[in-house]
């Protein structure tokens, strides 16, 4: 019972964090003005794990998206498919990463303890949405697609960040099995059929652990 119910908080704090992701929108003032400073802790954090993702160097901002719907945490500017090698984050997409790499056990789907079950998701969103621009960063604009790589790379953003591979993977299986799915109803642009085991969107054809 102990872990339905840890599921069950688990579920309720991924769906409040189901978000959408922006990915087109021009180069603003306020953009330049939030590059033009130096990066935070947070934000190097996420500069590092973006860095070894792309094989590029991206700048990483937490601050005003520019966009006003809150479910949009991220948003990377692109301008015929070409990314300006930055995104942008709400501001607690940076508190929860740090968080993330503060402690990682605290965090883990598989264990976490008390209140700290009901941010599990939202942590688990922040990794992916770090995941998710970094794939903007390098040109894709399919959101679909984007989603889909970004969810399969969630475990290398929490490995990065410290965690050990089997809960880097947890945290993987945690977005893809509670959180992807309600995307095919509440944001059907960022879902798809083929991301699964095996569809056109995998990305390690040959293992068939999904989606790490
Ligand atoms: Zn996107």
């Amino acid at each position: 019972m102990r872990l339905r119910t840890l599921l069950a908080t688990i579920a309720l704090a991924a769906v409040a964090a189901t978000s959408a992701h922006a990915s087109a929108r021009p180069v603003t003032a306020q953009d330049r003005a939030l590059l033009a400073r130096a990066a935070t802790y947070e934000e190097k954090i996420a500069e590092q794990v973006t860095a070894r993702l792309t094989g590029r160097k991206a700048s990483v901002r937490c601050g005003s998206l520019g966009m006003s719907d809150p479910r949009v945490l991220g948003v990377t500017p692109l301008l015929d498919q070409q990314s300006f090698d930055y995104f942008l984050m709400r501001p607690a997409e940076c508190t929860y990463l740090a968080w993330f790499r503060q402690a990682p056990a605290r965090w883990d789907p598989r264990s976490c303890a008390g209140e700290d079950c009901a941010r599990v998701g939202d942590v688990a969103m922040a990794l992916a949405v770090v995941a998710h621009e970094s794939y903007h960063v390098l040109g894709y604009t399919n959101e679909a697609q984007v989603e889909c790589y970004g969810m399969q790379s969630i475990w290398f953003v929490a490995n990065k960040l410290g965690a050990p591979v089997a809960e880097a993977q947890a945290l993987g299986l945690l977005y893809a099995t509670r959180m992807y799915p309600n995307r095919q109803t509440q944001t059907p642009t960022y879902w798809s059929a083929e991301c699964r085991d095996g569809g056109k969107y995998d990305l390690r054809p040959a293992s068939h652990s999904w989606p790490s």
